[in-house]
């Protein structure tokens, strides 16, 4: 039996600070390649374009993909733009965001 296709995704949204406009700061949310994010550090993740919750799988192991994520939420994955479900659906869905989207 073939290995079920898995989801895939090098990029995710990471949550960062930044001074606000007359003092504190305020959480935002970034576009990163996971790598990157990994070496950053970063601990809040999202999917970015659905803004669902992610798995990430951040070891390197020998013949598995580098660190990536999936989605965590099967709904997500099915109605996601970019989610691996929603992609494969022939009933002409439209996508839509997360039903429980990260903040
Ligand atoms: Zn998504």
């Amino acid at each position: 039996m073939a290995t079920p296709e898995r989801e895939k995704f090098y990029e995710c949204e990471v949550k960062r600070r930044r001074v606000k406009l007359g003092g504190g700061y305020e959480p935002f949310w970034k576009v990163k390649l996971i790598a990157e994010a990994l070496v950053d550090e970063d601990t809040e993740f999202r999917c970015k374009d659905c803004g669902g919750p992610v798995k990430l799988y951040r070891r390197y192991i020998k013949n598995a993909p580098p660190p990536h994520l999936e989605h965590k939420l099967k709904s997500d994955s099915e109605h996601c733009c970019a989610g691996l479900h929603f992609l494969k659906a022939t009933d002409g869905r439209a996508a839509r965001m997360s039903s429980a989207p990260v903040r």
